[in-house]
Protein backbone atom coordinates (compact mmCIF):
# COMPACT_ATOMS: atom_id res chain seq x y z
CA UNK A 1 0.00 0.00 0.00
CA UNK A 2 1.71 2.93 -1.23
CA UNK A 3 2.47 5.89 2.36
CA UNK A 4 0.34 8.36 0.95
CA UNK A 5 -2.68 6.12 0.98
CA UNK A 6 -2.00 4.31 4.17
CA UNK A 7 -1.42 7.53 5.85
CA UNK A 8 -4.55 8.80 4.79
CA UNK A 9 -6.52 5.81 6.13
CA UNK A 10 -4.88 6.19 9.10
CA UNK A 11 -5.56 9.86 9.44
CA UNK A 12 -9.51 9.49 8.79
CA UNK A 13 -9.87 6.26 10.84
CA UNK A 14 -11.54 4.41 7.61
CA UNK A 15 -11.14 1.29 9.13
CA UNK A 16 -12.59 1.68 12.21
CA UNK A 17 -15.44 3.73 10.47
CA UNK A 18 -16.62 0.70 9.02
CA UNK A 19 -15.82 -2.04 11.63
CA UNK A 20 -18.19 -0.05 13.30
CA UNK A 21 -20.76 0.18 10.70
CA UNK A 22 -19.98 -3.44 10.03
CA UNK A 23 -21.39 -3.58 13.67
CA UNK A 24 -24.52 -1.26 13.51
CA UNK A 25 -25.33 -3.29 10.91
CA UNK A 26 -25.82 -6.36 12.63
CA UNK A 27 -27.29 -5.03 15.87
CA UNK A 28 -30.25 -4.56 14.31
CA UNK A 29 -30.57 -7.91 12.92
CA UNK A 30 -32.49 -10.98 14.34
CA UNK A 31 -29.91 -13.05 16.65
CA UNK A 32 -29.01 -16.14 15.47
CA UNK A 33 -27.92 -17.25 18.68
CA UNK A 34 -29.90 -19.19 21.21
CA UNK A 35 -29.49 -18.91 24.87
CA UNK A 36 -28.51 -21.98 25.77
CA UNK A 37 -29.47 -23.77 28.32
CA UNK A 38 -32.45 -21.70 28.58
CA UNK A 39 -33.61 -21.69 25.31
CA UNK A 40 -32.89 -25.00 22.47
CA UNK A 41 -33.35 -25.02 18.96
CA UNK A 42 -35.64 -27.33 17.01
CA UNK A 43 -34.82 -31.09 16.96
CA UNK A 44 -35.77 -33.55 13.92
CA UNK A 45 -37.97 -36.13 14.70
CA UNK A 46 -35.15 -38.47 13.43
CA UNK A 47 -32.56 -37.03 15.92
CA UNK A 48 -30.73 -40.44 17.30
CA UNK A 49 -30.37 -39.43 20.77
CA UNK A 50 -29.79 -41.12 23.77
CA UNK A 51 -31.62 -44.59 24.37
CA UNK A 52 -35.07 -45.44 26.02
CA UNK A 53 -37.14 -48.56 26.31
CA UNK A 54 -40.32 -48.12 25.59
CA UNK A 55 -44.06 -50.00 27.32
CA UNK A 56 -47.67 -49.86 25.87
CA UNK A 57 -49.91 -48.10 27.51
CA UNK A 58 -50.98 -50.51 29.75
CA UNK A 59 -47.81 -50.55 31.20
CA UNK A 60 -46.41 -53.79 30.04
CA UNK A 61 -42.58 -53.64 28.64
CA UNK A 62 -43.02 -53.61 24.69
CA UNK A 63 -39.76 -55.56 24.51
CA UNK A 64 -39.93 -59.34 23.49
CA UNK A 65 -36.75 -60.52 23.70
CA UNK A 66 -35.74 -60.96 20.20
CA UNK A 67 -32.09 -60.00 20.30
CA UNK A 68 -32.43 -58.27 17.07
CA UNK A 69 -30.83 -54.90 18.07
CA UNK A 70 -27.94 -56.91 19.81
CA UNK A 71 -27.36 -58.56 16.66
CA UNK A 72 -26.84 -55.98 14.33
CA UNK A 73 -25.79 -53.26 16.60
CA UNK A 74 -22.08 -52.65 15.28
CA UNK A 75 -20.70 -51.70 18.06
CA UNK A 76 -21.26 -54.12 20.12
CA UNK A 77 -22.42 -52.36 22.53
CA UNK A 78 -25.89 -54.12 23.80
CA UNK A 79 -25.72 -57.00 25.80
CA UNK A 80 -29.57 -59.25 26.31
CA UNK A 81 -30.12 -62.01 28.25
CA UNK A 82 -34.02 -63.40 28.35
CA UNK A 83 -35.54 -66.28 29.88
CA UNK A 84 -39.80 -66.81 29.63
CA UNK A 85 -42.27 -65.80 31.99
CA UNK A 86 -44.57 -67.91 34.01
CA UNK A 87 -47.28 -66.99 31.18
CA UNK A 88 -45.18 -67.60 28.65
CA UNK A 89 -44.03 -65.02 26.99
CA UNK A 90 -40.16 -63.97 26.58
CA UNK A 91 -39.26 -60.93 28.41
CA UNK A 92 -35.47 -59.71 28.98
CA UNK A 93 -33.98 -60.49 32.35
CA UNK A 94 -31.02 -58.10 31.29
CA UNK A 95 -30.94 -54.67 28.36
CA UNK A 96 -27.75 -53.56 28.91
CA UNK A 97 -26.34 -50.40 26.56
CA UNK A 98 -22.64 -49.38 27.07
CA UNK A 99 -23.38 -45.72 26.06
CA UNK A 100 -19.42 -45.19 25.44
CA UNK A 101 -19.38 -47.91 22.72
CA UNK A 102 -22.41 -46.18 21.06
CA UNK A 103 -22.01 -44.85 17.69
CA UNK A 104 -25.90 -43.49 17.35
CA UNK A 105 -26.14 -45.50 14.19
CA UNK A 106 -29.81 -46.03 15.02
CA UNK A 107 -29.91 -49.29 13.60
CA UNK A 108 -30.61 -50.84 17.09
CA UNK A 109 -34.29 -48.95 16.72
CA UNK A 110 -34.89 -49.81 12.85
CA UNK A 111 -34.31 -53.30 13.90
CA UNK A 112 -36.46 -53.23 16.50
CA UNK A 113 -40.22 -54.90 15.36
CA UNK A 114 -42.38 -53.45 17.94
CA UNK A 115 -40.46 -49.73 18.64
CA UNK A 116 -39.58 -50.89 22.18
CA UNK A 117 -35.73 -49.47 22.09
CA UNK A 118 -35.65 -46.20 20.29
CA UNK A 119 -33.11 -42.89 20.42
CA UNK A 120 -35.23 -40.45 21.98
CA UNK A 121 -35.12 -36.82 21.74
CA UNK A 122 -32.26 -36.19 24.66
CA UNK A 123 -29.14 -35.36 24.00
CA UNK A 124 -28.23 -33.81 27.34
CA UNK A 125 -26.77 -37.20 28.99
CA UNK A 126 -22.61 -36.04 29.71
CA UNK A 127 -21.87 -37.67 32.77
CA UNK A 128 -18.92 -37.02 34.54
CA UNK A 129 -18.05 -40.55 34.97
CA UNK A 130 -17.82 -43.71 32.70
CA UNK A 131 -19.90 -46.30 35.02
CA UNK A 132 -22.75 -43.59 34.34
CA UNK A 133 -22.77 -44.37 30.93
CA UNK A 134 -23.44 -47.92 31.21
CA UNK A 135 -26.91 -48.02 30.62
CA UNK A 136 -29.05 -50.86 32.36
CA UNK A 137 -32.65 -51.79 32.21
CA UNK A 138 -34.17 -49.85 34.87
CA UNK A 139 -32.56 -47.14 33.41
CA UNK A 140 -33.45 -47.32 29.98
CA UNK A 141 -37.06 -48.17 31.09
CA UNK A 142 -37.22 -44.71 32.99
CA UNK A 143 -36.14 -43.13 30.06
CA UNK A 144 -38.86 -44.39 28.14
CA UNK A 145 -41.22 -42.83 30.54
CA UNK A 146 -39.95 -39.77 30.81
CA UNK A 147 -39.60 -39.38 26.82
CA UNK A 148 -42.42 -41.08 25.96
CA UNK A 149 -44.76 -38.36 24.97
CA UNK A 150 -41.52 -37.00 22.69
CA UNK A 151 -40.87 -40.58 21.36
CA UNK A 152 -44.18 -41.30 20.19
CA UNK A 153 -44.73 -38.10 18.67
CA UNK A 154 -41.79 -38.42 16.49
CA UNK A 155 -42.26 -41.99 15.53
CA UNK A 156 -45.68 -40.75 14.41
CA UNK A 157 -44.43 -37.75 12.63
CA UNK A 158 -41.90 -40.22 11.05
CA UNK A 159 -44.13 -42.81 10.18
CA UNK A 160 -44.93 -42.39 6.74
CA UNK A 161 -41.01 -42.73 5.37
CA UNK A 162 -40.50 -45.67 7.18
S1 LIG B 1 -27.33 -46.77 18.03
FE1 LIG B 1 -26.07 -48.21 16.84
S2 LIG B 1 -24.21 -48.43 18.05
FE2 LIG B 1 -25.73 -47.52 19.42
S3 LIG B 1 -26.66 -49.24 20.46
FE3 LIG B 1 -27.93 -48.83 18.66
S4 LIG B 1 -27.13 -50.18 17.05
FE4 LIG B 1 -25.58 -50.06 18.69
S1 LIG C 1 -35.56 -54.01 21.91
FE1 LIG C 1 -36.67 -54.71 20.09
S2 LIG C 1 -35.11 -55.65 18.76
FE2 LIG C 1 -34.22 -55.49 20.84
S3 LIG C 1 -34.65 -57.45 21.82
FE3 LIG C 1 -36.32 -56.05 22.36
S4 LIG C 1 -37.90 -56.43 20.82
FE4 LIG C 1 -36.01 -57.30 20.00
Amino acid sequence: MPLLDKTARSLLLTELVSGMMLTFKYMFRKKVTINYPYEKGPISPRFRGEHALRRYPNGEERCIACKLCEAICPAQAITIEAEPRDDGSRRTTRYDIDMTKCIYCGFCQEACPVDAIVEGPNFEFAAEDRSELLYNKDKLLANGERWEREIAANIEADAGYR
